[in-house]
């Protein structure tokens, strides 16, 4: 082996005086052995002409040829890719202006110069394979500055192009998809404005191609109002100032013809913050706002349609009511007459008739009010034993005439006043009442309450109607809270009834925050059951007392009290004025408001029962006239009627 120069590093060093410790590293080659074993570098050193005199380890191992194989053969273009080769002796000769010729002189001939040299170029290795390899050269000396070949330092720049192409390919695949999308207009526009790129998207919403439009300004997407208004400006500057801005409006497309559009800006700045321009992403929701303007529209028609319906059913309830209101009313004119029995009894069954045709009416009017989910809670101070004790008297009499005895039992636990709906409670309850009565024939009916569960602000307390009736199947056990569901289709012919009761009621319960259930067993009765959620309330026990007192009506004083009925309909006077004077109280029946005010000018009344709709003047404009025309120190009771069943009526 020839004596090798020292390295290029090494040699650099040769101007400044050397250390001991570096003569000695020189002197024994400890260097230069370290780095031609060195397995990561391919070291080739050549001779003058080219031809290959050292082959490294890490040559070897990189190229697959023992050094016996190449030394003293081949020369390093050898082991390189011929096209690159020729390619770089005609780049170089382009670049150095002489020819320079597409062998070793290509790999070498800048270094020969003295001119640093490092390049990419693929090494082949012996069986075949290629590889991209980052090749530095340095040209060997001898004393007299005489070049005697060349170190060709060869690295594996495989993995480094790997990255880089992965990169390239990232980079070109971002860039394909962000055209390749079609959905939205995926827009660059420099810090002015100006479309810079423009993507399938851009071309399918606005008409335009890439070449028409790429360098033009974007406003031209805007209405000649928007940019009249500088909108498109105000765009941009609302954007770099926060960064992003969403923005929905009409756009304009290369026909002229307008979308709306769903804009939002994306700032791009460098990494120093520079602005440099702008992402712009629009999607067409033409469509979807048509699809919602329609939806509202038909939104807004079923709204009207079920108003209507409401309105219709609660102006059918009042018209129905009223005629019925007269038949109940007369057949208690009649029953308080001498009657032969046979007549007696038919004027019973009409009495019961109308008040069931009444109770169906009102869970139809009901029932509708839920499904239009119209249906109200009247939340208010109650007292559970009251609301019991108020139901259980309305059945009072036919359950003694039936022989069954009837009882009220509320838990001590319960709390004495809660807040709920006492008018829905007791709906619910006269209804589950009214049912045990009805399919029971003996033995006895509990209503008890109790509390079900304690919470922080309320008292879920379950209501159960025990019966001994004739009980309930499986079977139908699970049809019963369906609307219009009886047990048994013997059951509508033998005891009556429209089957909406038990599922009101299961919707009362459930709106009362509770839920609603049975148990039962053929033959041997039913339970039916409840629970509400009921609010703690901060009533006073007395005051609720004081207040739910009702007027007396049966006393020496009220039998003496001047009644004044101001009703149009002569039906309902005749039944409103039996009914006073069943009660002991004299009344005076005037037909509009106006005659109601003039009375009242005339005499005294203790109590004036005034009919909302009437000719001439309405109950509320006679009302507020009589309260102007009363002094400071008088105030005559007055009390609505109405057949309006309607929550807004009463209100
Ligand atoms: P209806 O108005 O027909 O009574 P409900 O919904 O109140 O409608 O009741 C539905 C059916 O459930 C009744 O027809 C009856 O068959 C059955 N049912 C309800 N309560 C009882 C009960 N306490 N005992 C036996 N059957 C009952």
């Amino acid at each position: 082996m020839r004596p090798q120069p020292p390295p290029a590093a090494v040699r650099r060093a040769d101007g400044l005086a050397k250390t001991g410790h570096q003569q000695a590293l020189l002197k024994t080659g400890a260097l230069q052995n370290a780095i031609f074993n060195s397995a990561n570098f391919s070291s080739i050193a050549t001779d003058a002409k080219g031809v290959i005199q050292i082959f490294n380890v890490g040559a070897e191992k990189m190229l697959g040829y023992t050094a016996a194989e190449v030394v003293n053969k081949i020369t390093p273009a050898d082991i390189s890719d011929p096209q690159e080769v020729i390619q770089r002796a005609k780049s170089l000769s382009l670049e150095l202006g002489t020819p320079i010729t597409p062998g070793f002189e290509a790999l070498v001939f800048k270094a020969s110069r003295g001119i640093e040299d490092i390049y990419e170029l693929t090494y082949i290795r012996k069986n075949g394979s290629r590889f991209p390899a980052v090749v530095s050269v340095t040209a060997l000396r001898d004393a007299d500055k005489a070049i005697i070949g060349y170190l060709l330092i060869g690295t594996d720049n495989t993995a480094r192009q790997q990255i880089e192409d992965q990169l390239r390919w990232t980079e070109e695949s971002f860039r394909l998809m962000v055209e390749s999308v079609a959905d939205a207009a995926i827009v660059q526009l420099d810090a002015q404005g100006n479309v810079l790129s423009w993507n399938t998207g851009a071309q399918r919403i606005k008409g335009y191609s890439s070449e028409e439009i790429i360098g033009q300004h974007f406003s031209r997407f805007y209405s000649g109002t928007d940019i009249k208004n500088g909108k498109p400006q105000h765009d941009l500057d609302v954007a770099s100032a926060k960064g992003r801005y969403e923005d929905e409006g009409w756009r304009v497309r290369k026909d002229g013809t307008t979308f709306w559009a769903s804009v939002v800006f994306t700032t791009i700045r460098d990494p120093v913050g520079n602005l440099r321009g702008f992402a712009k992403m629009t999607r067409d929701l033409t469509e979807r706002r048509q699809v919602e303007a329609d939806l509202n529209r038909a939104r807004d028609e079923a709204l009207q349609a079920s108003r209507a319906k409401s309105e219709f059913l609660a102006n059918m309830s009042h018209e129905i009511r009223t005629p019925m209101n007269g038949v109940i009313g007369m057949t208690e004119v009649l029953l308080d007459s001498p009657l032969p029995p046979a007549q007696r009894d038919a004027v019973e069954t009409i009495r019961f008739s109308g008040q069931s045709l009444l109770t169906i009416i009102n869970d139809i009017l009901d029932f509708s009010k839920m499904e239009a989910g119209m249906l109200r809670l009247d939340i208010g101070d109650l007292d559970i034993h009251r609301v019991l004790g108020r139901a259980i008297a309305l059945f009072a009499e036919p359950a003694a005439s039936k022989g069954i005895k009837l009882d009220q039992f509320v838990e001590t636990k319960v709390p004495p006043i809660l807040r709920g709906d006492p008018g829905r409670l007791h709906q619910v309850l006269t209804n589950l009442i009214a049912n045990a009565l009805k399919f029971t024939e003996h033995g006895s009916i509990l209503v008890r309450a109790a509390v079900e569960k304690e919470t922080a602000g309320a008292t879920l307390v379950r209501f159960t109607v025990r019966d001994s009736g004739i009980g309930i199947s499986k079977e139908a056990q699970q049809r019963l809270f369906q609307t219009f569901m009886q047990a048994d289709s013997s059951t509508t012919r033998k005891y009556g009834g429209s089957g909406l009761g038990l599922a009101i009621s299961k919707q009362l319960a459930e709106l009362m925050d509770g839920e609603m259930g049975v148990e039962s067993e053929p033959g041997k009765g039913s339970s039916f059951w409840f629970t509400a959620r009921l609010e703690k309330s901060d009533a006073i026990v007395m005051q609720l007392e004081a207040a739910a007192t009702e007027i007396p009506v049966s006393d020496g004083m009220t039998s003496r009290w001047r009644v004044l009925v101001a009703e149009d309909n002569p039906v309902n006077q005749r039944v409103a004025r039996h009914q006073l004077v069943r009660l002991g109280l004299k009344a005076d029946v005037v037909e509009n408001g106006r005659q109601a005010i003039e009375a009242l000018q005339r005499e005294h009344y203790d109590l004036v029962l005034m009919d909302c709709q009437m000719p001439e003047l309405d109950g509320y404009a006679a009302t507020t006239e009589i309260r102007r025309n009363e002094g400071a120190n008088r105030h005559t009771w007055i009390i609505a009627m109405t057949a309006h069943a309607m929550g807004g009526d009463r209100e």
